[in-house]
Formats: C-alpha cells, sequence, structure tokens
C-alpha cells in the first residue's frame, strides 16, 4: 500500500560511517585490478612516497569506470566515499559494508562535514568527486569553491586521480562501457598538510582545478586513438541537441557513426579519431565540446534576455530511502529565473517543490536511465530525490543542465571563485 510521504522510511544521513568491510577490501582491489587491465589502464605515481591516510582523494568524473581507477589509486588505505543516495540504489547493503556515505545531490548538507571529520579520526582516506557529477561531454564541469574551503577545513593531504579516455570507453550520453584502452592516470600528491596550511582557499582551488582539467576528445584527437566502432556517436545528439546549421532544437539524432538533424537533414559524422565532420558543406564544430560550449552560449544569451523558460508535464519518481523509487505519477515542472518549481498530486494532496537559482549551481541528469529507460533531471532537498522526467518535446536535459549553470552565474555568480554576480539573485 502507498504510504504517505511523512511515514517515508529515508536515507539515514547521520549515522557514522562505517569502516570500509576488511573482507570486502582486498575483494575490492582484486576486481578494480582486473577492469583496469581490460582497459589497459597504467599508473604513475607522484610525491606519493611515504603518504599515510587520513587524506582527501579528488578525482575528476566520466562514467562507473572511474570507480576501479579509484579502488586502484588508494590502495592499500581504507576508504570512504561521498555517494549521492541515487548512486546507492540498487548497491545499497554493499555500498554501506564499503564505506560509502550518503549526500542529496547539489544540496548544502552541513553533516557532511562531521562524517568526514569522523573518516579523518579514523585514519582512512576520503574519496571525493567534486564534479559531483559525470561530465557530459569528456571535459571538466565546475569544481566550487566550496572544495577548496573544505580542504582547509581538514587540514590533511590532497591527493588527485587524474584519468584520461574514460569518457571514451563510457561516454555519458550512452553508458555503455566499449572496453577501450584508457590513458595514463596520475595519482599526486597535490598539497601536503603544511601545504594545505600555508595556502589560500583560491590558491588550493585553483590547484585542484589545474590538476583535475581534462579534454578527453582532444586526448583522443592528440594520442591518435582509434575508435572504429561502427555504433560509436549513437547517443551523442542527447548532449548535442542544437543543430548548428538550422539552429533547431531538440531536432537532432543519431545513428552508428552518425548525428543528424531532422528538420534540416544536414548530416556529421564522429570520426574514428574523435572529430566532427560535416558529409556536406562546412563542418560548423569538428571538437564536439566546441558543439556543446556553443550551446550553453545561447542558453546564456537567453537568461541574458530573460527569455529562458520551460513549462512541461513531467513523470516524478522520489527516492526518500535509496532502495526504491516511489512513482508520484505526472506532475508539471517550470524552469525559469525563478528557479525550478514542480507540482504534482499524490494520494489525494497537492504538492509543490521550488528550488530557487541560488540552491543549484549545476544539475545532475541522466540519460536513458535505466528505471523508465528515459532521460531525467534530479530535484533533491535535503530529505528526498526526485527524479524528474520531462515529457514534452521541446525539451532536453542537458539544455535544463547548461541552463541551471547560467541561471546561477547570471543571478547569483561565479561558483567556482565564490565572486557575485551584479544580478539581483532570486
Ligand atoms: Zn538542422
Amino acid at each position: 500500500m502507498s504510504k504517505h510521504p511523512q511515514e517515508w522510511k529515508r536515507f539515514d544521513m547521520h549515522a557514522p560511517p562505517r569502516r570500509q568491510n576488511l573482507v570486502l577490501w582486498p575483494v575490492t582491489w582484486l576486481v578494480a585490478r582486473a577492469y583496469c587491465w581490460l582497459h589497459r589502464e597504467k599508473f604513475k605515481k607522484e610525491r606519493m612516497e611515504g603518504l599515510k591516510p587520513p587524506y582527501l582523494l579528488l578525482l575528476n568524473h566520466n562514467c562507473f569506470y572511474d570507480y576501479a581507477s579509484m579502488t586502484v589509486a588508494h590502495m592499500p588505505h581504507r576508504p570512504n566515499y561521498i555517494i549521492s543516495v541515487d548512486g546507492f540504489h540498487g548497491f545499497t547493503t554493499i555500498l554501506k559494508l564499503l564505506g560509502g556515505i550518503g549526500k542529496r545531490k547539489f544540496t548544502n548538507d552541513i553533516y557532511l562535514i562531521r562524517q568526514m571529520m569522523r573518516v579523518k579520526q579514523h585514519g582512512d582516506v576520503i574519496v571525493l568527486f567534486p564534479e559531483a557529477r559525470y561530465s557530459l561531454i569528456g571535459t571538466r564541469a565546475l569544481i566550487p569553491e566550496a572544495v577548496g574551503k573544505l580542504v582547509k577545513l581538514l587540514k590533511i593531504p590532497v591527493v588527485t586521480v587524474h584519468m584520461q579516455g574514460h569518457h571514451q570507453t563510457m561516454p555519458f550520453w550512452s553508458q555503455k562501457d566499449r572496453f577501450l584502452p584508457v590513458g595514463e592516470t596520475l595519482i599526486r600528491q597535490l598539497f601536503t598538510a603544511e601545504e594545505v596550511k600555508a595556502l589560500s582557499v583560491s590558491e588550493i582551488n585553483q590547484g585542484i582545478r589545474e590538476a583535475l582539467e581534462y579534454d578527453d576528445f582532444a586526448w583522443q584527437q592528440k594520442n591518435k586513438v582509434k575508435i572504429d566502432l561502427p555504433t560509436r556517436a549513437e547517443g551523442i545528439h542527447q548532449v548535442l541537441y542544437q543543430c548548428p546549421h538550422c539552429l533547431t532544437e531538440y531536432s537532432t539524432r543519431s545513428k552508428g557513426a552518425l548525428i543528424y538533424c531532422e528538420h534540416c537533414k544536414k548530416e556529421w559524422e564522429l570520426t574514428e579519431y574523435g572529430e566532427l565532420r560535416a558529409l556536406e558543406g562546412e563542418t560548423e564544430f569538428s571538437h564536439p565540446p566546441h558543439w556543446y560550449e556553443w550551446q550553453r552560449d545561447n542558453v546564456r544569451r537567453e537568461v541574458e534576455e530573460g527569455t529562458y523558460l520551460l513549462e512541461t508535464p513531467v513523470l516524478i519518481d522520489a527516492l526518500p530511502d535509496s532502495r526504491k523509487f516511489i512513482p508520484l505519477g505526472e506532475g508539471k515542472l517550470i524552469h525559469s529565473k525563478d528557479g525550478f518549481h514542480m507540482s504534482w498530486s499524490y494520494l489525494g494532496e497537492d504538492y509543490t517543490l521550488e528550488k530557487k537559482v541560488s540552491e543549484m549551481y549545476s544539475c545532475h541528469i541522466e540519460i536513458d536511465f535505466h528505471v523508465r529507460k528515459m532521460s531525467c533531471i534530479d530535484l533533491s532537498t535535503l530529505e528526498d530525490t526526485y527524479f524528474v522526467y520531462p515529457l514534452s518535446e521541446a525539451s532536453n536535459v542537458t539544455k535544463i543542465a547548461l541552463a541551471t549553470e547560467e541561471l546561477y552565474k547570471y543571478y547569483v555568480g561565479n561558483v567556482e571563485t565564490g565572486e557575485k554576480s551584479p544580478h539581483i539573485s532570486t
């Protein structure tokens, strides 16, 4: 029987972090080693001699496969991972045994700091993906200023893990592992505890961002990594949703090695070396991230002109605990300069969820999420996670993510530097 939302069992964010299970500890290492071997991943270490936990391990983030590299990177030390509640879905028991600490995505959770302090007291490794989501096009996502503040608070060494080519083996927009060889991974002690003490927050942030900078398509092109999979472009239209030729939105599709526009019929091939090439006429963007950033520029213009607006019916699933999504049925989502406004009815009662522009500097999205085989966005409060599936054909979750970031920049400021916007925040 359906329960009232007040009676839902919720993920316990305050339970003290468990140290990683000692039986599973070597098992994860063996599985991770095998997984990395299949991708012919090589590891290089810098300034790591004699380093003992506690330390903070920061990694760039492209795909599920990153977790294998992560495990190799922190071995033989025991870790605790910061994982979003939806990340636990389907793996709750095992992730708790492995030392997972729950968080709701893009929410300010002060308990998280307390949890990390406990891991420090245990003398273990705190593992964090500071981009807080998979990269949509193989380039670095935003790393908020708060990461540097956290480093100052923890007063422990910082190790960065820079992975390359993971987007190519498992692109966000296809989510299938192609088992391709990846680039060399650099594990580096970026800052010792003494350096953390001496540096300012902005110097720490700058160092972290530089250490985790990446562009996996540029890596592929530079290293002449050949991907001759006949289906290599399938799914890429989910993140390249606007046609650069006729400027129509939501008109792109992909098949085989091609991305094309249903409106003007223009076609581009994703070459074996990761470049785009128009089959006829001008190639607007040969580098896929440039096409992606051009879309961002267009969204930014809508934000600046005050015309950005999305209004769509949505399907809503709630994830109060991590074990089971609760279908709430159909609702309505508005995204505008006032942020997100979602409304729905459940068991005869009306509900609304507001997320102001200032509350979210970015938005977690999923492409063809396995529960419904549809794309969705994630709106979270401290108590609940909602997976929200837009039903309008005139919508795209990548555009919603770009708009969330551009609205924040325009009305709030630069999340990486803390610089405030001159515009009024909503
Ligand atoms: Zn077109």
